[in-house]
């Protein structure tokens, strides 16, 4: 800039740093020395301990050699040392890579390869998969084993135990923030419920401003207590690692968790926040009542990766559970998207207001632009709620690319904008809904028809726990929907008949299921639905 606002600095001189989440820890550990960071069984650490045992990791990494850019990947429950990885691998200058659990041993070798990991630090929980996985690749790595006396504990794939080597770290190693705010932070593999696992890269300055974007949009305040029902490895637990470290909250780290576990922590702890996917509210309300513990104050339940039937809302609120229901993906560090309410709407009639609940909203305040737009040419669709268009985002939380794939990064931003594949409408109030992703959407007779929406009607039946429709190759139509819904105890007597009258009084008679199959529903790890499992089990009907 020239003229009177030219004041002589430049952007790199100490008033303009690199934007990083890293430097949250340092604050968290200066300002709440003595202040609880994690809570693990009987184990806790303040957030001084935290930041001396992430340095240490950082200082041991790099005299194993981690350079800039060097991928370190974990395989790890919701734990401490999965935490401490968030900030000590990224403070070397490497990049971290958590890796899903529940992936076989095949998916894992194709990361590592992929991915190019350099080390990998891994709970003997899932040494078994790790040693067949790394018997699949053609080059030897670094096996850190974390022997956590919580869990399962398998034969020690590497030569070190993870609290060993942090005894080879200092603890006043010199952190070191990223070269460049575009450096990348972490590596996350998409979990492939659209074909081949992408490599989505995230920048310093992205995890930064979704950190912060989180707690803007749940009103995080005070010092929050996280439970940890979300996986870090999904989206580094949706940049939830890092909001955390902003506000020196304390995280509840959980192995495993059921309803009984949800809610005992939520006693213990007077947890404040958690996140999940509808299958875990869908826990929460179908839990009995033996596996309840009573709790006194209102809990907040960040709802994302699948859209949550308005009826699952209504029930849950019912419960004590405050609801964000946010929208994102690997892509854009998890949620960019929220409905973000409107306190008037707490006056509707329930079921209006859980289907404003039901809408994915608005996008983040860090995040630049959400629109539904024209597949091709990126043009919005008018807000008219019934104009279908692919979901669009832009700006600073969404990735850097996809690691070593540049067509699809390429594919991914063309227009300008990045595409979502997931298809939705633009409400006149500005805000966007859902309908389907692009390949799940139904046409029948040339008519679209939501899924999402037949099955927000098939969650109204009593009778329903979990509901799901794809389409049914049909010779005269084209495609019917075809509905798998899993009953609930009690309720096994339901005809298909009675699930077909329940959705003709509810639904234009075109979007009504034509088939009604009961099953049980094929998940993945992070919970969503497999709708082509269920395509395959429509194609042998
Ligand atoms: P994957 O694509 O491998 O399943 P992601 O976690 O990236 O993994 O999934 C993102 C997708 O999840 C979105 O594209 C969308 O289809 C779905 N999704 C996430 N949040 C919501 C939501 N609130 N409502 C509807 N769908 C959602």
């Amino acid at each position: 800039m020239s003229g009177k606002y030219d004041l002589g600095l430049e952007k790199n001189d100490a008033n303009y740093t690199q934007l990083s989440p890293l430097t949250f820890i340092e604050r968290a550990a200066s300002v709440f020395p003595r202040r609880t960071s994690l809570i693990h069984g009987d184990t806790r650490y303040t957030w001084k301990e935290t930041f001396e045992r992430s340095r240490r990791l950082a200082s041991a990494l790099v005299k194993l050699g981690i350079e800039k850019g060097d991928t370190v990947a974990v395989m790890a429950p919701n734990i401490p040392a999965h935490y401490e990885a968030h900030f000590g691998v990224p403070a070397t200058g490497g990049v971290l890579n958590s890796l899903n659990i529940r992936q076989d041993p095949g998916s894992i070798a194709f990361i590592l390869e992929h991915g190019e990991a350099k080390a990998l630090i891994a709970d003997r929980e899932y040494s078994e998969v790790i040693h067949k996985a790394l018997n699949m690749l053609d080059r030897d790595l670094l096996v850190i084993d974390i022997d956590d006396p919580l869990g399962k504990r398998g034969e020690p794939v590497g030569g070190t135990t993870y609290e060993e080597f942090l005894n080879t770290g200092d603890a006043d190693f010199t952190w070191r923030g990223p070269d460049d705010e575009w450096d990348a932070i972490s590596l996350n593999y998409t979990s492939g419920t659209t074909g081949n696992p992408k490599g989505v890269v995230y920048h310093h300055r992205g995890a930064y401003l979704n950190a912060l974007g989180n707690i803007i949009a749940w009103g995080m305040t005070g010092c929050p207590v996280y439970l940890w029902t979300l996986p870090m490895f999904h989206c580094n637990g949706w940049c939830f690692t890092w909001s955390m470290a902003a506000l020196a909250g304390t995280s509840v780290c959980l192995r495993h968790f059921d309803a009984k576990k949800i809610f005992s922590s939520i006693s213990e702890h007077r947890v404040t926040h958690l996140c999940g996917a509808p299958v875990v509210m869908n826990m929460i309300i179908n839990s009995k009542v033996e596996e309840r513990s009573a709790f006194g104050h209102r809990v907040n339940f960040m709802a994302a990766a699948a859209a949550p039937p308005a009826a699952v809302l209504e029930r849950i609120e019912k419960m004590g559970f405050g609801v964000t229901h946010a929208y994102g993906l690997t892509e854009t560090y998890g949620p960019a998207a929220l409905c973000e309410w409107h306190s008037e709407w707490d006056e509707l009639p329930p079921v209006e207001r859980s289907m404003m609940k039901a809408r994915q909203g608005v996008r983040y305040t860090v995040e630049e632009g959400l629109t539904i737009g024209d597949q091709e040419t990126c043009k919005p669709v008018p807000s008219d709620a019934e104009t279908i268009g692919e979901a669009l985002f832009r700006g600073n939380i969404v990735m850097k690319g996809y690691l070593k794939n540049p067509a699809a990064t390429e594919e991914a931003f063309s227009g300008g904008w990045f595409h979502t594949g997931d298809l939705g409408v633009m409400h006149p109030d500005g805000y966007i809904e859902i309908k389907d992703r692009s390949k799940d959407i139904i046409i029948s007779g040339g008519e679209n028809i939501s899924t999402l929406e037949v099955e927000s009607v098939l969650y109204r039946h009593p009778g329903v726990l979990e509901a799901a429709v794809v389409a049914r190759p049909d010779a005269e139509w084209g495609e019917t929907p075809c509905a798998f819904v899993t009953l609930k105890t009690g309720a096994e007597e339901t005809k298909e008949k009675e699930i077909i009258e329940f959705c003709r009084a509810r639904l234009a008679h075109f979007k009504c299921p034509k088939t009604v199959v009961f099953t049980e529903l094929p998940k993945t790890s992070t919970g969503k639905i497999q709708k082509y499992v269920l395509r395959e089990m429509v194609r042998k009907l």
